[in-house]
């Protein structure tokens, strides 16, 4: 007890506790209000201070922030708006015949006290994300954004001292300590969306108070592209997929597992888009975000080292630019297994790719490594897009596209083992914030009646 009294957010958690059931039992009009202020934020008053906070932060196009950080959460606050009335409503279930006088029902109430720790990749969607759902479900909340991206991190602060109250929602900058005294305090729910790394540290801390997790992370994923696929519109979207913001995102491509005979028409078509999308100086472009500081950018240009040396064939792009932090879409084919690129997860513009002849190869190579978070399939076979689907696992996906998944609110977005526990979204986030509180409620004197005791001969007749 002590120790949680020096906590230095003890004394906001407290508050929140103490105003949890004030929160909880608010109707869906006044959460929607709530969700209201933050549309008005994001769509009005806040855009251009977003836009430019994350230019700041890593040179991230103002039309890309529009798309991938605003976009989606205004889409998650709409979404809400439709449903949360009917998500919101008891749920009725069947009584057996045995309880026979009673009816059951399930409540979806509140945690309580969440908290939210999210990164720096998509810092405004993968705050807001979550706190939409946790806002819908009834919660007060405790967020954590990432100190790597200390501009997107600033607006955020602005924005939820501006709409909401310390005791409803309130936001912590600063680095990882303040992740870790937060972590300490008993929530009712953490958030987390990261590195499996990371999780595992997240998942340890809550289990001292047995707190629920949600944990968004991360890890590589595949792309297969077979030689039915076409080819053309294949390149055109892994490019998009794994260019946006950098390569620096959760659910990008991470490498590439190409037919052989496709071998030089991929390259050959990449190098086109790439000069198509970018132009043939893709520093000078403007749809082209930086990494997002030195730490990732050495990180990055190591495994581009590490491929210069190791017998890989660089075959397209490979300059940097330490100044701003530029890396030039990089294609690599023949990385060796053991090499960093093969390994780690890349979260950068270099893009692996490694060739198959038949299609038990990369289903063996996937399923060799962790579950991935997501996996896309480039095919026009359905038998071979129903034989990659029942030999693999993986959290999300799509097949002839990559990304979009996460925009669709209907489907749950979340990992599966080292990429995630737990799923987000629409509805899925809405339960992740809420317990389903089974309630059962007698009306008249029911079959169970009979069975108190005493322990009669009649009574066991009954149940024999
Ligand atoms: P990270 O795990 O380093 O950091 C995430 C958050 O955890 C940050 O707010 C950070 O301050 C905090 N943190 C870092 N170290 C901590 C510690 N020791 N104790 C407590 N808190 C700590 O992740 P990142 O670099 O910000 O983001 C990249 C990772 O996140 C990648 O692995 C990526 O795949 C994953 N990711 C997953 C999703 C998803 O939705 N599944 C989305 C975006 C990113």
């Amino acid at each position: 007890m002590e120790e949680l009294q020096s906590n230095p957010f003890y004394g906001v958690f407290n508050r929140q506790k103490a105003n949890q059931f004030k929160k909880g039992n608010t109707t869906y009009k006044e959460r929607l209000k709530k969700l209201d202020a933050l549309k008005t934020a994001l769509e009005v008053d806040y855009k251009q201070q977003i836009r430019e906070a994350l230019y700041a932060d890593f040179k991230k196009p103002f039309l890309e922030t529009d798309l991938t950080e605003i976009y989606p959460v205004l889409t998650e606050i709409k979404f809400a708006k439709s449903n949360l009335k009917s998500w919101m409503k008891d749920q009725k279930v069947d009584t057996p015949l045995a309880l026979l006088g009673a009816s059951s029902y399930i409540v979806f109430e509140p945690k309580g006290v969440c908290l939210i720790i999210s990164p720096w990749n998509f810092p405004i969607n993968l705050t807001f994300g979550p706190l939409v759902s946790a806002i819908a479900a009834g919660n007060t909340v405790m967020i954590k954004p990432s100190e790597m991206t200390p501009n997107a991190s600033k607006v955020m602060a602005e924005i939820v001292s501006a709409l909401y109250e310390e005791d409803e929602v309130a936001l912590f900058e600063g680095e990882v300590e303040v992740s870790e005294d937060l972590l300490k305090l008993p929530f009712n729910h953490i958030f987390f969306t990261g590195s499996p790394q990371v999780g595992k540290i997240v998942m340890k801390a809550a289990s001292k108070h047995l707190t629920s997790v949600t944990l968004e992370l991360g890890g590589k994923s595949p792309t297969i592209i077979d030689d039915s696929a076409n080819l053309e519109k294949a390149v055109e979207k892994i490019i998009f997929g794994k260019f946006t913001n950098a390569g620096q995102t959760c659910i990008a491509p991470d490498y590439v597992l190409l037919q052989a005979n496709l071998k030089e028409k991929f390259t050959t078509l990449f190098k086109s888009k790439i000069k198509e999308f970018y132009t043939d100086q893709v520093e000078l472009s403007d749809s082209y975000s930086r990494i997002v500081n030195k730490k990732h950018f050495e990180r990055l240009t190591s495994y581009i080292d590490e491929a210069k040396q190791n017998g890989s064939a660089i075959v397209s792009g490979g300059t940097s630019n330490v100044s701003d932090h530029f890396i030039e879409p990089t294609l690599v084919f023949d990385a060796p297994e053991n090499s960093k690129l093969m390994q780690d997860e890349i979260f950068g513009p270099i893009l692996p790719v490694k060739t198959f002849t038949t299609l038990q190869e990369p289903v063996d190579y996937i399923n060799s490594k962790e579950k991935p978070l997501a996996l896309y399939i480039y095919s026009k076979s359905d038998k071979n897009i129903d034989f990659i689907m029942n030999h693999t696992r993986a959290g999300s996906g799509c097949i002839n596209h990559n990304l979009l998944q996460f925009l669709n609110h209907n489907l749950p977005f979340g990992g599966s083992n080292n990429s995630g526990l737990g799923k987000s979204h629409g509805f899925f986030g809405f339960e992740a914030f809420s317990n389903r509180r089974s309630m059962m409620k007698q009306h008249t004197m029911g079959a169970t009646d009979l069975l108190m005791p005493p322990y009669t001969n009649f009574k066991q007749k009954l149940i024999d």
